[in-house]
């Protein structure tokens, strides 16, 4: 070839789980992911992560799409949910069991944890158990090999990161014994079928990145790159969810919560602006907007947590 191809254009996601309303923690990734897709004049997608059918609530995807719009974080084209694409990841199933890089496992969890205990690997690692058949025991999930697969990868944020993916993982769940396919086949397939170039979310999901990697090696997709933003936790170091008491920040409550979360990423929002309308905040974030300000680290305390009467300044956000 005479010329090498040009690069693809940006294509970026938010991607959030509709188990509750829109809070800090995510608001961090929807602004992220929003505001480095935009800076490389792409587009951002949004799609409801909602395959773990038995965790969403009904109403919190139309909340969600309600606030973001409100905040100015427009998407572009239609909202896809994981829900209306079982046939995409049917496929993807189908196709890695008929190459052998999947096949049915038929422990149950209390047999998983006693055969890695038994094989000296850490807590809950799958120590291979069904790859040569089941024994006639009827499959309760699907598993992908990992024989051997060290993954490297160098995060946009974080930097180089490895795993041996047999030694900390094994071979995992691609289809659970409920019948639902697993978070990791769902988020390869949809990032691939919309072409995603760069994945933008919170480090909370820097572990999951290694098997989503061999999938997009074993389904042979072409891989995005990677870039994992500090995640909120509280003073305890917990992520913050509606588990841990983060808050909705909807309404009116939004614009400044979206100050704070520029904040968070080291961007340096005026004080003049605080409370002002998402879309003017936006504005300015995008005219400001430095990646290499945003705090290379895993998690930072959410700052309005450890001193809710006041919200966060930009130099009380740790860097190292
Ligand atoms: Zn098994």
């Amino acid at each position: 070839m005479d010329h090498p191809p040009a690069p693809a254009p940006y294509r970026g996601r938010f991607a959030p789980s509709p188990t509750g309303p829109l809070h800090f923690g995510s608001l961090v990734a929807a602004v992220g992911s929003y505001l480095r897709a935009r800076a490389a004049g792409g587009a951002w997608l949004l799609r409801m992560d909602d395959i773990d059918t038995p965790r969403n609530v009904p109403g919190a995807a139309d909340g969600i799409l309600r606030d973001l719009e409100g905040l100015g974080l427009e998407w572009d084209g239609p909202v896809v949910y994981q829900s209306d694409c079982l046939e995409a990841y049917t496929a993807a199933l189908g196709r890695l069991l008929e190459q052998g890089a999947a096949y049915p496992c038929a422990c149950s969890r209390a047999e998983v944890r006693a055969a890695s205990e038994a094989a000296g690997l850490a807590p809950g690692v799958y120590p291979g158990t069904c790859r040569g058949g089941t024994g006639g025991r009827p499959g309760r999930s699907v598993r992908l090999r990992t024989d051997g697969a060290r993954i490297a990868f160098t995060d946009g944020l974080l930097g180089r990161q490895k795993q041996d993916l047999e030694a900390a993982v094994g071979d995992f769940v691609i289809r659970r014994a409920d019948g639902l396919f697993a978070y990791q086949l769902a988020v390869v397939v949809d990032d691939a079928a919309a072409g995603i170039t760069e994945v933008v979310r919170g480090s909370d999901l820097l572990d999951s990145t290694p098997r989503q990697i061999h999938l997009y090696r074993r389904l042979g997709l072409p891989e995005p790159t990677w870039f994992h933003l500090p995640i909120a936790v509280t003073p305890a170091g917990e992520k913050l969810s509606k588990q841990t008491g983060a808050e909705a920040i909807g309404g009116e409550a939004a614009p400044e919560a979206l100050w704070r979360a520029l904040a968070f990423l080291g961007q340096a929002p005026p004080a003049a602006l605080r409370g002002a309308p998402g879309p003017e905040l936006l504005a300015w974030a995008e005219a400001h907007w430095d990646p290499g300000s945003i705090p290379a680290r895993a998690a930072l305390p959410d700052p309005s947590r450890a001193d809710p009467s006041r919200a966060a300044a930009p130099e009380e956000v740790g860097r190292e």
